[in-house]
């Protein structure tokens, strides 16, 4: 009796009522349709939650508004056609490359898919299969789509049901096809759709026309939206939408970062530059370029206002960011405060003690280091110190954040080489207690639109201006087999005087890829190639010490030349090294390439960068990408990235270059930053969408007091999902 009265009970109970974050983060594994394995190979695409599904977007959409005949297809078209697969096969070429062939057939006639490369197409199919094949017909003189989307439909499937549309194409794998794909992505936009909330203000979207956030998703992933709405021109609003709600959060997360911080006590006064600055300007033994001056105006400004500096100080490798940051730290020491300078690496660490103290020589001012590898006593001794609250200038690693360093009259930070501490932890060095003065350097100059995102809450200087009588660099591309004549290049450089630099990208043979590997050609560049020169080694494996005992050597022009890992990419500084070879340069991202080939040209002899290309695939396409070089070192290369480093020293166009190749998040590792990556945002292209999020942000910000409390709620909803509940909403303050 009572197990009947439960039962009907049950009629009546409806679901449990899930709140939106239990739904959108909850597996895909839980979707209709999809269990623990299509759940793992679903998580090599980097969709885990419902979510994550929502916001795997297409990354372009074809059309398939009509089925076409096969007959009636023309060489050239874009075209859908629809049939029977009739026969499945793969080939070798001459060229040993894999060539899957399938055909289809319709009552008109025949026509083939084809793939290269991808053995597994072959497996797709099953002869008698109903298949969808979409893409660019060619004549060959058999009829061919190469690399069509298929669409494999199900047995009940006729062509005259076929409601066609434009099809969102989704990046897939080798487990997943393209009707999988779109399954579980309508799964949960079923599950997930209703629980994802409009943020912005009725107001705000009619005045910019902005599409409201649950229709985008619907268009974009063409679920459940009438097929004859599905147009070119809808999609585009819709993208537009998602686009703006990826730049708003980063916008709002960092406004409101910014905010939080400004509202933490600021007791800081520095003074204006005096006698130790003045006297440190003329003591150096060059004058400083108009840049220079420009930006250290700037922010001796902002470090005398009464209010905390937030700022970036960007300019291309060698431009003189070091004696710029250093005058800051001078005015923060002459006011009685400490100044921190944090380097990325312990190798450029102690290359800025070194020149910071050579440089201050002339004057009273105390310079500490601190690092990972100094020894616990010292670095006791060294605390203790510091938390006296002298005035001086401490210099070290990010160590010296995560150890909590106590500094007690810190005035100022700089931060060098930004991108590898992340923005989200500027603050960290006074534990978020009170605001200090910052000046972020970044020898990686920042694409506009990328500053605005990255940095939207820093202001920025730039230093656009290289010291007089910089000579430009010479940069070629060559192959191995011209290796021998770079030798002897150096080696006549070397007896001019100068140094050169060889760099290998690993260290060792048990790293994984087969490369030449820096200590085995170390061995033979010493004793086989420049036996009577004087060789050194450094890499990332290398003791600290030994390694300091290296660079010194190389520094004091002792070491011809310097064999090394990318351990030098940063920051090294040596004038007389004249000469890079950069082997298996084809393998090295174009900001890493710069960075390096930045540690030459900064003396006053003109200096050598030679990429080599050991590339087997790297045709040389003759007259393409053709490299003006020396006439012995003529080379040509198809790959893009060695051909810009031969065109261009201008740091920003190859940031910019950089950014078009890599997108933004590999670019920069927006991971690293703490911002949440985008998915579908361009920061190039989409620069107007950019600038109104941040406008939409400033100003529901400024405003919050007006907003509707649901309003304040929901934005704070959608920032916690971005940033995770660090954040709180603009109905927090
Ligand atoms: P960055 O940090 O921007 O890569 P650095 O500050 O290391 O550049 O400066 C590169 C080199 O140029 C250093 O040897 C520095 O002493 C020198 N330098 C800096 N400013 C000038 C200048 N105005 N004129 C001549 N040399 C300069
Ligand atoms: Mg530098």
């Amino acid at each position: 009796m009572t197990k009947e009265i439960n039962q009907n009970n049950n009629v009546f109970q409806t679901e449990p009522v899930l709140s939106a974050e239990e739904v959108l983060d909850s597996s895909v594994q839980y979707l209709k349709g999809v269990g623990p394995k299509r759940a793992a190979a679903l998580l090599k695409c980097g969709v885990r939650t419902v979510w994550d599904a929502i916001n795997y977007f297409p990354y372009r959409h074809e059309d398939r508004r009509e089925i076409i005949h096969i007959r009636d297809v023309k060489n050239g078209e874009f075209v859908t056609v629809y049939g029977l697969v009739d026969t499945i096969a793969s080939k070798k070429t001459r060229s040993r490359k894999i060539i899957v062939q399938v055909s289809i057939k319709d009552a008109s006639g025949y026509i083939y898919g084809v793939w290269f490369n991808q053995r597994w197409m072959k497996d797709k199919f099953k002869k008698g299969q109903k298949v969808l094949f979409s893409g660019k017909a060619q004549v060959t003189p058999f009829l061919q789509i190469s690399n069509p989307s298929v669409e494999i439909l199900p047995d009940d499937f006729f062509p005259e049901d076929y409601e066609g549309t434009l099809i969102p194409i989704y990046r897939l794998t080798e487990e997943i096809n393209a009707l999988a794909m779109r399954k579980v992505i309508h799964a949960a936009l079923s599950r997930g759709l209703s629980f994802i909330e409009e943020y912005l203000p009725e107001k705000v979207l009619k005045q910019f026309s902005i599409m409201p956030l649950r229709e985008a998703y619907k268009i974009i992933h063409s679920f459940d939206y009438p097929a004859e709405k599905l147009t070119e021109q809808n999609i585009a609003i819709a993208r537009r939408r998602i686009v703006i709600d990826e730049f708003f959060v980063i916008a709002m997360g960092l406004l409101m970062k910014r905010r939080r911080t400004e509202q933490l006590p600021y007791k800081i006064h520095h003074k204006k530059p005096g006698e130790l600055v003045k006297k440190f300007i003329k003591s150096l033994d060059f004058t400083l370029t108009d840049a220079q001056k420009k930006v250290t105006r700037e922010i001796s400004d902002d470090l005398v206002r009464n209010k905390p500096m937030n700022r970036l100080l960007q300019g291309d490798v060698g431009s003189g960011k070091t004696i710029v940051a250093l005058i800051a730290m001078l005015i923060a020491v002459d006011g009685g405060y400490q100044a921190a300078l944090m380097a990325p690496t312990e190798v450029l660490a102690r290359q800025h003690y070194k020149t910071i103290r050579n440089q201050l020589s002339g004057t009273e001012v105390d310079v500490k280091i601190l690092t990972g590898s100094t020894k616990a006593k010292a670095k006791r001794d060294i605390r203790a110190d510091i938390s006296e609250g002298k005035p001086e200038i401490i210099i070290g690693t990010h160590a010296l954040i995560q150890t909590g360093v106590e500094m007690p009259k810190l005035g100022l930070a700089v931060i060098d080489e930004q991108h590898k501490f992340g923005v989200m932890q500027r603050n960290q060095l006074r534990g978020e207690a009170e605001q200090i003065d910052v000046l972020v350097m970044t020898a990686t100059p920042i694409p506009r639109s990328l500053a605005l995102t990255v940095y939207g809450d820093l202001s920025i200087s730039t230093i656009d201006e290289m010291p007089k009588g910089r000579i430009p660099i010479k940069t070629y591309v060559i192959r191995p087999e011209r290796l021998a004549r770079v030798w002897e290049f150096i080696r006549k450089q070397v007896n001019a005087g100068r140094q050169a630099y060889i760099v290998y990208p690993l260290i060792d043979e048990s790293d994984k890829l087969p490369l030449k590997p820096a200590v085995a050609m170390y061995k033979k560049l010493k004793e086989e190639i420049f036996p009577e020169l004087t060789v050194g080694l450094v890499h990332g494996r290398v003791k600290a010490d030994e390694k300091e005992t290296v660079m010194n050597s190389f520094r004091e022009g002792k070491t011809d030349i310097l064999v090394s890992t990318t351990v030098i990419e940063v920051g090294i500084d040596v004038p007389n090294a004249t000469v890079m070879v950069i082997e298996e340069a084809h393998r090295f991202g174009l900001a890493q390439l710069h960075q390096l080939r930045g540690r030459i040209g900064r003396g006053g002899e003109t200096s050598y960068c030679v990429l080599v290309n050991n590339d087997k695939d790297d045709r040389l396409v003759q007259g393409k990408n053709k490299i003006p070089l020396q006439q012995e070192l003529i080379e040509t290369t198809s790959n893009s990235r060695l051909a810009i480093m031969s065109e261009t020293n201008d740091g920003f166009r190859i940031a910019e270059e950089d950014l078009k190749i890599r997108g933004p998040g590999e670019f920069f590792g927006i991971e690293q930053t703490g911002l949440p990556a985008l998915k579908i945002a361009d920061l190039i292209g989409d620069e107007e969408e950019l600038r109104l999020s941040r406008h939409i942000a400033d100003t529901l910000y400024q405003y919050r007091d007006t907003l509707k409390s649901e309003t304040r709620k929901k934005i704070r909803c959608r920032l916690q999902r971005a940033f995770g509940k660090t954040i709180r909403g603009v109905d927090a303050g």
